[in-house]
């Protein structure tokens, strides 16, 4: 399961109701051969703002995104509790259970370092650096990823290494070192933690997530 939750692929996967034949939504020993499932509303609930729901560790640290069904699965398991409701309800044959918006895991699951050491995209980076010029700390459409140290020198592809800048600091800088052209990036660049990776995931971030990635 840890490594389930862990998977950043997990995130990003908006099928609802999906992988309903595996018949895992049974609670309480139920068989279910999958009828149970939580039927993600046949009507005309707004799906897009409600598919995803945010997964705390038990420490209350966020650690992944995943599926309403995903999520109603540990919540009828007893493996997390619900922290916040979503809007409506999901309902099988046999049991309602309210839309689940933001839950915590029973159990702290320990994620290794290197789950969050994602693989660099320019999306992430940017993100990280919160969408602002590391060099002259403008709010510059069209952003790009500047290596700090040249990869003509020896720099490498890695999230200490590289940072958002404007075009022109881009071009200003050019191939030279911090220290050659005096221009430091405002914050050392280091790998990102989770949270990041959640507001890409959920470009709309829900209102009731926000004080759980705040405080993160
Ligand atoms: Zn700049």
């Amino acid at each position: 399961m840890a490594e389930e939750l862990a998977d950043p692929e997990v995130v990003d996967r908006p099928r609802p109701g999906a992988g309903t034949a595996r018949g895992r939504v049974g609670a309480n020993g139920h068989r279910s051969n999958g009828a149970g499932r939580p039927s993600n509303g046949a009507g005309p609930a707004p799906r897009a703002a409600s598919t995803r729901v945010l997964v705390l560790n038990a420490s209350y640290e966020p650690i992944n995104v995943c599926t309403v069904r995903r999520a109603a699965v540990l919540v009828l398991k007893a493996r997390a509790e619900m922290l916040e409701k979503g809007d409506g309800a999901l309902h099988s044959e046999r049991l309602d259970l309210d839309r689940p918006c933001v839950i915590r895991l029973v159990r702290y699951v320990r994620i290794p370092r290197d789950v969050h050491r994602r693989k660099i995209t320019r999306k992430a980076v940017l993100a990280r650096d919160a969408y602002t010029c590391q060099y002259c700390g403008r709010e510059a459409a069209g952003l790009t990823v500047d290596h700090v140290i040249p990869r003509s020198k020896g720099g490498r592809s890695v999230w200490e290494n590289i940072v958002a800048s404007c075009a022109p600091c881009n071009r200003k800088k050019g191939n030279r070192l911090p220290r050659e052209a005096a221009m430091h990036p405002a914050n050392s660049p280091r790998a990102p933690g989770p949270t990041v990776f959640i507001r890409i995931a959920a470009p709309r971030v829900p209102h009731a997530w926000e004080p759980y990635l705040l405080a993160a």
